[in-house]
């Protein structure tokens, strides 16, 4: 008891040191944003929320991919955290917002979702991994209706050990396997037959997959997602190797180390390539050297590494009418993704997608020591465009090895810059983008410089999230911010040294020189302005009243009249009471007493 009581105390009092840390930082920096809710009984912390000036310049350019991560319980504060983390120009995680929760409900991840959006102009991430907590999954649905969902693959591989492994006994492996043909099915239709297959070959799992997995299969299953980009990323895997283990450290420390994070390491599967010659020094060395003017240094070593390893594999030319077509695949070994050398889509559906342009030659490409019968097929486009089976391009934003080969030998092969998403470039890549316009590179050259428009695969890709009102959205609130800074601390210390009025004068002084030149404009200025600040938002005590939202996919009010029937396989009653809420009113499981559906029907009848 009386330990319980001091662990409360201590909580209370980082919770407040912590508030304060954020309310300094942000009279400091008014671009800091941070949000603080109440307990309305004890006046506890219950949710906060914090995004720094260099984490909101951080969302703006990389929310392409945002991994959303939810641990409970690890922090000093005993409550759920949850992450959210980009990845970098530099191939490393970067946490962009943080927050420290009272619960795990819809409700309050939707409050957190809502933050990102307040904090950062209602910029939706255009992916979005997350562990498939249908909470999570439901919250995101509404807040993030504009973001593709998609289900990081170890929490798959979990859900399924932990929800279905033991109704399955031994036929277990012959499950997973199944499971993985099923989930990377390339052809959507195969994705169905093999899911039909599935439940009548297994019904002891039948209900879980078809009230937990079907209904969000776009999410997980690699038919829907295959053509989506990652950032090279498809496991919130990356986050809990590299910064979770790092959050018990305490969170001001945290923020200091962030920029330091350790690399993560690129591949699985990696091909022997030490002791070749640097072919970026010599056969690619036109196209290393652009790299360079562009890339961060991590990204170009993932993009020297495929140059390299382009020489250990074969090419050749084809003709359509000689290439031998599949319309289905089964990979059952794991996430097809992780292989290295398998094909991530069938060739005709390649050729399908770049249908809008004109093809010019088709190359098969094998790795010289293949043992398998598989090739990957490289589709050169009169735009300058190339589309490439194993779609490394697409997924991961590099110029993948099997287009370096092909380079070796096609006449009309050329790569640009401009194959690589400017994500992946420096500051100074970024300043000379807009600049100038680089001409593309051929390795064998027939007199004629060719630079296409590359128009078949930007409409294949889509349009990069960082496009010029955002740029110019980002770069004005810097100096906004910096401004506000500046002004605060000049002003203390005009105040201190009793100087005032010179400071004062000073500005008077250079308004009315500004507002000489710049009078035709002046109106549209102040109101841009205006526009760009955050103001911090003050509440009062109290909890507003939380309308509880259910998960569609799992009915909670269903599952709390059935709850001992449905859960016997999975949680002991014991273990049960350790983990979920009792509500005080109608003693069920899974709610408290202030959204207790008993207590609203009485609220409701008062009412009428
Ligand atoms: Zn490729
Ligand atoms: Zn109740």
């Amino acid at each position: 008891m009386i330990c319980r009581f001091k662990a409360n105390i201590q909580i209370k009092n980082d919770a407040a040191a912590l508030v304060e840390y954020l309310v300094k930082l942000h009279a400091e920096n008014p671009e800091w944003y941070f949000k603080v809710d109440f307990e309305s009984i004890d006046n506890r912390l219950s949710k906060i929320f914090w995004m720094s000036p260099e984490q909101k310049k951080m969302w703006y350019r990389y929310h392409d991919v945002v991994i959303n991560d939810n641990t409970c319980k690890t922090n000093k504060y005993s409550m759920p955290l949850s992450v959210f983390i980009i990845i970098d120009s530099d191939q490393r995680s970067r946490i962009v917002a943080t927050a420290i929760v009272c619960d795990e409900t819809v409700s309050t991840y939707e409050w957190i979702l809502e933050q990102t959006k307040n904090a950062t102009g209602d910029l939706q991430p255009a992916t979005i991994f997350t562990d498939a907590d249908p909470a999570m999954q439901n919250a995101i649905h509404k807040q993030y209706p504009k973001s593709f969902i998609r289900h990081c693959s170890f929490h798959i591989r979990q859900n399924l050990i932990k929800k279905v492994k033991k109704k399955l006994c031994n036929k277990w492996d012959t499950f997973l396997g199944d499971f993985y043909a099923l989930r990377n099915s390339i052809v959507m239709s195969d994705f169905e037959h093999r899911w039909t297959d599935l439940i009548n070959h297994y019904p002891e799992v039948q209900e879980y997959c078809e009230r937990v997995s079907y209904p969000t299969k776009t999410c997980w299953a690699y038919a829907f997602t295959k053509r989506s980009f990652s950032a090279n990323t498809h496991s919130t895997q990356r986050v809990e190797r590299n910064s979770l283990c790092q959050l018990h450290s305490g969170i001001e420390l945290r923020l200091k180390d962030e920029a330091k994070y350790a690399r993560w390491q690129e591949f699985r599967n990696m091909n022997p390539t030490t002791g070749m010659p640097r072919v970026s020094d010599t056969i690619f060395r036109n196209v290393d050297e652009i790299c360079k003017k562009y890339l961060t240094p991590n990204s170009l070593a993932l993009q020297r590494k495929q140059m390299v390893e382009s020489l250990l594999y074969r090419t050749w030319i084809k003709e359509v009418e000689n290439i031998y077509l599949l319309d289905s695949n089964r990979y059952d070994e794991g996430f097809v993704e992780d292989d290295y050398e398998e094909p991530q889509i069938l060739i005709n559906m390649a050729l399908e997608a770049c249908s809008n342009g004109i093809v010019n030659e088709i190359w098969e490409v094998r790795h010289l020591q293949s043992t398998k019968n598989r090739s990957q097929f490289v589709i050169i486009l009169d735009d300058g465009s190339h589309y490439c089976t194993c779609l490394y391009l697409i997924y991961a934003g590099f110029v993948c090895r099997y287009f370096f080969a092909v380079m070796l030998q096609s006449k009309i092969a050329q790569f640009n810059i401009k194959l690589i998403p400017s994500r992946w470039y420096s500051k100074e890549g970024l300043s000379v983008m807009d600049k100038i316009q680089e001409n593309s590179i051929q390795l064998i050259q027939d007199g004629e410089q060719r630079t296409g428009t590359f128009y078949t695969l930007n409409i294949i890709r889509g349009q990069e999230v960082y496009n010029e009102f955002i740029k110019n959205l980002d770069s004005k609130k810097e100096i906004f911010g910096r401004g506000i800074g500046l002004c605060k601390k000049a002003l203390n210390l005009a105040i201190a040294s009793n100087s005032h009025q010179v400071f004062e004068n000073l500005l008077q002084q250079f308004i009315e020189q500004q507002t000489v030149s710049l009078s035709a404009q002046d109106d549209d200025l102040t109101e841009e302005v205006l526009g760009i600040s955050n103001p911090i938002q003050h509440k009062g005590k109290g909890r507003p009243a939380n309308k509880r939202y259910l998960s569609a996919i799992e009915n909670c009010s269903n599952r709390n009249a059935n709850s001992k029937n449905q859960d016997q396989d999975e949680v002991s009653e014991g273990s049960r009471k350790k983990n979920k809420r009792q509500c005080a009113l109608c003693k069920s499981w899974y709610h408290d007493s202030r959204n207790c559906p008993s207590k609203n029907k009485e609220q409701d009848k008062e009412n009428i």
